[in-house]
């Protein structure tokens, strides 16, 4: 029942307010849908990490975040949970278009975040599509038209936004930009501008990185807004 649902999910969404952060432990804790939990529970993942603790209330609450935290802190999750739960929130549907762009440095990262995904995201009903070349550009492109969730690395995206005049994200909720130290030093600068440039301007970004150099500073203030700064280090 829709309604039903509508108000199950407003109640979900005042309850990220009063999420303590300090107090997080199991991710069943958080207010996050049943869909989204049971896709956890069964990747057999029962805690958040740091960096996942230290940004869902922000990510839930739709600010920008610069999030930094060394690889293998678990960023990959912390930037999908909250688009599920936002697209679920939305009650998005397959003729919502892309309502979620994660932007990766290269094909073999795109496909580990689109197998979590598909992990993770099992038991909602959106689509995820990956953006990647190999492929056909009209082949893509077509597929695209039909993704909830676009996983791509920069140089392919931006070659179907030139190629591609109705290249259609007006939707666009949330765009993440994944290691985003990894994008610069491979040399995407240029790229990384020129599509955010493209896109609308009322979404939410998340930008993660495992080092805060300065041309992610310099990303960052390109692309986010009024962020906030999450920084998880090594403990001793
Ligand atoms: P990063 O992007 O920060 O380098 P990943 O997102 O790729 O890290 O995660 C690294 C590994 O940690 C992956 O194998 C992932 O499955 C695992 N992982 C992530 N979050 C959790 C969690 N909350 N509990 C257990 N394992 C996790
Ligand atoms: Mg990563």
């Amino acid at each position: 029942n829709k309604s039903e649902e509508h108000v199950f999910i407003e109640k979900l969404q005042e309850k990220y307010d009063t999420i303590d952060v300090n107090n997080i432990n199991r991710f069943a804790d958080l207010p996050l849908s049943s869909k989204t939990l049971k896709g956890l529970k069964e990747c057999g993942y029962v805690k958040p990490t740091e960096i996942q603790k230290e940004t869902i209330k922000l990510s839930l609450m739709e600010k920008d975040i610069l999030g930094a935290a060394k690889t293998g802190s678990g960023k990959t999750l912390a930037f999908l949970i909250p688009i599920l739960e936002r697209l679920y929130c939305k009650q998005w549907t397959k003729l919502d278009g892309v309502g979620a762009l994660v932007i990766t440095p290269t094909r073999e990262l795109a496909y580990q975040i689109f197998e979590a995904l598909r992990r993770v995201g099992e038991h909602h009903d959106f689509s995820a599509g990956l953006i990647i070349g190999g492929k056909d550009l009209k082949f893509e492109r077509n597929r695209m038209d039909q993704c909830n969730i676009v996983i791509c690395t920069p140089g392919r995206l931006l070659q179907h936004m030139d190629e591609n005049p109705l290249f259609d994200c007006v939707n666009m909720q949330i765009l993440v930009l994944d290691e985003a130290d990894r994008c610069l030093d491979m040399g995407f600068e240029q790229t990384m501008n020129a599509i955010i440039a493209n896109l609308p301007l009322k979404r939410q970004t998340l930008l993660f990185s495992a080092t805060q150099t300065k041309s992610v500073r310099d990303l960052a203030r390109l692309s986010l807004k009024d962020p906030h700064y999450v920084s998880v280090h090594e403990h001793s």
